[in-house]
């Protein structure tokens, strides 16, 4: 490694240096009481080598010239393992690993503006969906140095009184737990948004119109949503632009009906774009810029909430909600080179089928569609006149049918702009008989149980059939559903459940090479008809296995013979597993390396051993079949051989890493909540999902479970409410003259009673020509969770560091170009818009979780599954398992709570996850999504521990405390009130672990400590000190 780059370092030092003068506040607000021993800590490694934030008494702890050499090549390398960042031999100023295209080279991961190839998207029956980019990486033929700093692992912490030494500041204890005492440069709550604030947070936005929440009638007042935008008709309503809400901002904008009216006419008058003057007027906000080496408190007080994009209002309003659909970039740029200058990804969230408190949902005998490019008639179409529409996105101008001009919801004739189509951006629609391929089959329901020893010895079956027993009245279905039950050892087993027999038939198949149905009609069964079978079949299977000796597992024959009892209805297969598959197609061997949990810098075996999974999910797509896997195993089971099965055929993963009946009750419970959650949600079957997009933009890569139909038909045999998908996008050509662009997903499915339906959401959001505007619409959010999905291609494709570094380079490219290319004014420190000050946070939070994580034990399987639900998971659920929430408990009060259904719910304010946020003498909840950690101190107060934990002191609660008592104090109830609603607030069930130091999970509780430096990752801040390295270089 050449020195030049820390000659570099040595200037950003330098400037650094300059930062306490013009901050006179404390960076860290914190207290200094608690300190884990075993956890280095950044504070810890700030007061051993680190340069040292400013502070109030920069004096002592202003890190020098001197200081910033302790960072210089000639000091040894720390023995630890470093990321590979950057090359410094490398001829091409991108890093190797970047996601973004560079002018002279190639496209990487990012397709430029050059057409995906069609090979890779337009798949053939079995043809491989775009899971992996087709474009080829160059990863860069110079070995990358490796970044250098003597930043010494700290190791043992410091004893507890050598802190007192260290004169820190002595804020007000615990000051960051109180709002009201933010320190004066933190983020005041408003900043937390680009643009005006939405209505309310994780709401969705109340549609104009009460509707049913089904088919019933539609309960709306007339004239409730008087929106002249759009839709108006110039000749109807000539002066109704006047009094609209959000023209009288600026007076600059035109009315968007003429937008809309006239995309192409006159366009050219328009000055600046209509999107561009809102980001004048509403958002300087966004852009402000935060020095993220000064500013330390960034997390707002509660959720981090999606940027609104600027459209004018009454079009915000009625847009579709960022709950179900998101764009990385909520201004889109006007050219691919404009998108290949500010280096950040576009691309879209969706979670299609999510629960809605309320969908209005339409019969109509003729859906509206443009006759061009069948776009679903939405809010963001334009009237030309009464009797014509202007399709928003190929701009084909359609007529408007007969039928349309009758109004359902105001009864009234001549007002197609207000039908409940061109009203609501999401909105489902009963689908004729033309949206059919086949009459709409029965929910169709099979079981398949590991029943091998090693399966009966978890006492999962108990749970299943207890479960499932419980259940069997509601599940989603109608008379005509059917159930069927499988099991398999080393042979596979058959159920007859035809009416009319005394008890359910066991038939056993042992010939696993060619498995057979042996009476196929009598083995799915219609579940009310045959409902006492199944319930003796239930009540009867635990015991049958109890003694069995059987170690096999015939998966793979068991899977076909499934397949084969499936394929005339389709519908959905649960596959239960204990074990790796051993004998018949799909045997899997081990390929956990022992060595491979300790600290390998690339992890091998993420890519599957065998296409047979992919294969047989590949045929049970064409069946309409979807295969769920619940995965329940302390052993390695190779999930990303197993985990093909669902992916392919849009199935869901499920993984209970540590399941046992007796050793880990919590799973237990969990395992049962997840279970009775899967199996009542709602479900679509025989469903297909389309995404079109404004001309000029194309989507090329799909992440999710799913397998890709043609360019932009998604095949999903079942789809569920807790799926999320992404798609990268492109522009094509160039989006001159257009003030906005839509997007639009349409999911046609069958619905559990047999109806055709298609669930419709339209986004629409401006389009601009200046990259300060991109990156005030920048979603922090979003382009984390593209970026981790694409991560995990990129970890399957090339290798884990690979993706490791083209996470870091995606926060530096983005971060170079916004110095570069948007700062007028050059200062000194790491410079962010204050819209994407969370992204190198999130980013090290990636390169911390368990999917990327290097250096520390990690299963392989565990890997594999984090992999999985960063492509899977909605957005929502996914950013709590990259960024957890930590709050302080013990003080919890009224002020602020919110009130649901009579109950009160305090919100305490989220910390940053830092150890030196903890203090000894309070609690603290740690929330990752899956699991819940109650975290209590040494010193907690006795009021505490004695009104919420139930018991008399620190020293008598349970090493294995998994639920709150429920006393009768109003701590107590505040507390318990407080986990219900988290808990609440996703659907599957995330355990609660009652912590004390002394807990064998407290290491679990701290690796989520995502800001502190561990003994192979950097703290926040040193990666803040890399970034500005590479951006300043
Ligand atoms: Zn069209």
């Amino acid at each position: 490694m050449s020195s030049s780059g820390f000659a570099s370092q040595n200037g950003a030092g330098g400037t650094y240096a300059n930062g306490p003068s013009s901050n006179p506040v404390a960076l860290y607000p914190s207290n200094q009481g608690y300190m884990a021993p075993p956890q280095p800590t950044y504070l810890n490694s700030t007061l051993a080598k680190a340069p040292t934030p400013p502070g109030p008494n920069s004096n002592r702890l202003q890190p020098s010239p001197v200081g910033m050499s302790q960072h210089s090549p000639q000091q040894p390398a720390s023995p630890n393992h470093r990321p590979v960042l950057t090359a410094a031999s490398q001829s091409s100023p991108t890093p190797p690993n970047s996601y973004y295209q560079h002018p002279q080279q190639p496209p990487s991961w990012h397709y430029g503006g050059a057409p995906p190839p069609a090979a890779n998207h337009v798949s053939s029956a079995l043809g491989p969906p775009p899971q992996q980019p087709s474009a080829t990486y160059s990863s860069g033929a110079s070995t990358p140095p490796v970044f250098q700093n003597n930043m010494q692992p700290v190791g043992p912490a410091p004893p507890y009184s050598s802190l007192s030494s260290v004169a820190m500041p002595a804020p007000p204890a615990l000051n960051f737990v109180a709002p009201q005492t933010h320190p004066p440069y933190g983020i005041p709550p408003t900043a937390m948004r680009g643009t005006p604030p939405p209505p309310a947070t994780g709401v969705q936005p109340p549609p104009p119109h009460a509707y049913h929440n089904d088919a019933g009638p539609y309960s709306s007042q007339p004239g409730q949503m008087n929106r002249p935008m759009g839709t108006a008709y110039p000749s109807l309503q000539p002066t109704a632009y006047q009094s609209m809400p959000g023209m009288q901002k600026s007076p600059h904008i035109q009315p968007t009906a003429q937008l809309y009216q006239q995309p192409s006419v006159g366009m050219a008058q328009l000055s600046p774009s209509l999107a561009a003057l809102n980001l004048q007027s509403e958002t300087p906000e966004a852009l402000r810029v935060v020095n993220l080496l000064q500013e330390r408190n960034l997390l707002p007080p509660g959720m981090v909430t999606a940027p609104t994009p600027c459209l004018p209002q009454d079009l915000q309003k009625i847009n579709c909600s960022p709950e179900v659909f998101r764009c990385t970039l909520t201004s889109i740029p006007q050219t691919q080179a404009l998108l290949n200058k500010a280096k950040l990804p576009l691309g879209l969230l969706l979670h299609p089928f999510k629960d809605l408190s309320q969908l209005p949902v339409v019969t109509s005998s003729n859906i509206v569609r443009c006759r061009s490019c069948r776009t679903y008639i939405n809010p963001f179409v334009s009237f030309m006149d009464q009797r014509k529409w202007k399709c928003n996105l190929c701009y084909r101008v359609n007529d408007v049918p007969e039928e349309f001009m009758y109004n359902p919801v105001s009864r009234s004739y001549g007002t197609p702009h207000k039908r409940p189509e061109v009203q609501n951006a999401t909105i489902e629609f009963i689908a004729p008989s033309e949206y059919m391929l086949r009459p709409p089959q029965p929910a169709a329901y099979l079981f398949l149980l590991d029943v091998s020893h090693n399966a009966v010895e978890t006492g999962y079956l108990d749970v299943v059939c207890q479960t499932l027993l419980e259940n069997l009245d509601v599940l989603p279905g109608d008379a005509r559903t059917k159930i069927g039950f499988i099991t398999f050892d080393s042979t596979v087993h058959f159920y007859n459940l035809q009416e009319g027999l005394s008890q359910p038939q066991m038939l056993i198949v042992s010939d696993i090479e060619d498995v057979f149905i042996p009476t196929p009609d009598s083995l799915s069964v219609n579940l009310k008809e045959g409902k006492e079978l199944v319930q003796d079949l239930l009540k009867s299977l635990p015991q049958m296995f109890s003694k069995t000796m059987e170690t096999q597992s015939a998966l793979g024959p068991a899977l076909q013979a499934a397949f084969k009892l499936l394929s005339p209805t389709g519908g959905r297969m649960s596959v239960f597993q204990t074990q790796l598959p051993t004998v018949g197609a799909g045997a899997l061997k081990p390929r956990e390396e022992s060595g491979q949990k300790a600290s390998a810098k690339d992890v091998l075996h993420l890519a599957p051993a065998t296409d047979f999974y992919k294969k047989l999910a590949l045929d049970c797509s064409g069946q309409h079949i979807a295969v769920d896997l619940f995965l329940l195993s302390a052993q390695y089971c190779d999930l990303s051989s197993l985990g093909c099965m669902s992916r392919y055929s849009a199935g869901s993963v499920h993984y209970y890493p540590s399941y046992h009946k007796l050793h880990n009750p919590s799973q237990t419970e969990c395992f049962q909540k997840d279970l009775k959650r899967y199996l009542t949600r709602k479900i679509g079957f025989e469903a297909v999902m389309r995404i079109r997009c404004t001309k000029g933009l194309s989507i090329h890569t799909f992440h999710g479970n799913f397998f890709v139909r043609s360019t932009d038909l998604l095949s999903l045999p079942n789809v569920n409410p807790d799926a999320g998908f992404a798609v990268q996008m492109s522009i094509d050509e160039n989006l001159l003259d257009m003030q906005a662009v839509s997007f639009q997903a349409a999911l046609l499915y069958t619905s559990s009673k047999g109806e055709r339906r298609i669930r419709v959401h339209t986004l629409c959001l401006p389009v601009v020509n200046s990259l300060s505007d991109i990156f005030a619409g920048a979603d922090v959010q979003a382009i984390t969770c593209l970026l981790a999905s694409m991560a995990v291609d990129r970890s399957v494709s090339a290798s884990l560091s690979d993706a490791r570094d083209a996470l870091t380079n995606a926060a530096i490219d983005s971060l170079t170009s916004y110095r570069t290319s948007v700062l007028t004014i050059q200062q000194p420190g790491l410079l962010i818009p204050v819209c994407l000050r969370l992204f190198p946070l999130y980013i090290l939070a990636l390169l911390k979780h368990k999917a990327f994580r290097t250096g520390t034990s990690a299963r392989l399987d565990e890997r594999v599954f984090a992999m999985c639900q960063l492509k899977y998971q909605p957005l929502a659920y996914l950013m709590l398992m990259i960024h957890p929430a930590l709050y302080r408990v013990d003080d919890l009060t009224d002020e602020g709570a919110l009130n649901i259904d009579e109950r009160t719910i305090p919100q305490p304010r989220t910390l940053q996850l830092s150890v030196e946020k903890l203090s000894r003498d309070a609690a603290f909840l740690m929330d990752n999504g899956t699991v819940i950690y109650l975290w209590i101190g040494r010193n907690c107060s006795p009021a505490f521990i004695t009104q919420v934990l139930g018991v008399q002191s620190y020293a008598a609660i349970p090493q294995n405390m998994t639920q709150l008592p429920e006393l009768d104090t109003a701590e107590s109830s505040r507390t318990r009130a407080f986990i219900d609603w988290l808990r609440e607030r996703r659907p599957f069930y995330p355990t609660l672990h009652i912590i004390r130091d002394e807990s064998q999970l407290k290491a679990d509780f701290m690796q989520n400590m995502i800001e502190d430096r561990t003994e192979s990752a950097l703290s926040y801040y040193e990666f803040l000190l890399h970034l500005q390295q590479q951006v300043s270089k």
